[in-house]
């Protein structure tokens, strides 16, 4: 009888602390992977007012669809990881940073919702 007891206070104490570990490492990941969806948020906001900034200088020289500025394109994704498109106000895709000379997005238009979106909010996601 008391070696019962003390069997399943254990079992019981075992199985608490196992479903403290269970909830702490839940937690864990919740909050790692909150932290790296942020932070990869934040790269994507940096590259993509980088990519701004380059079509903006070279749209003062030459149009957007200068091959030079898919050569920067092509740059910037391989430093960041990040494809690159640049489109022109209908949403029609100009640039990519696929270094093709015929890549398939090139006249590829962006669905009207996150066009409008990106209009509105000034940027997004997709
Ligand atoms: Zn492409």
């Amino acid at each position: 009888m008391r070696r019962s007891i003390q069997s399943r206070n254990t079992i019981f104490s075992a199985g608490l602390v196992f479903f403290s570990f269970l909830i702490l490492s839940m937690l864990f990941s919740v909050v790692c992977f909150s932290y790296v969806m942020r932070d990869k948020q934040h790269m994507l906001e940096s590259t993509a007012e980088v990519v701004a900034d380059v079509a903006a200088a070279v749209r003062e020289v030459s149009d957007l669809e200068d091959w030079e500025l898919g050569l920067q394109a092509a740059s910037i994704s391989r430093a960041t990881g990040f494809h690159v498109f640049i489109c022109d106000d209908a949403g029609r895709v100009v640039v990519c940073s696929d270094a093709l000379v015929s890549c398939q997005h090139i006249g590829a238009y962006l669905s009207s919702g996150l066009l409008k979106k990106s209009r509105t909010a000034g940027a997004c996601s997709a």
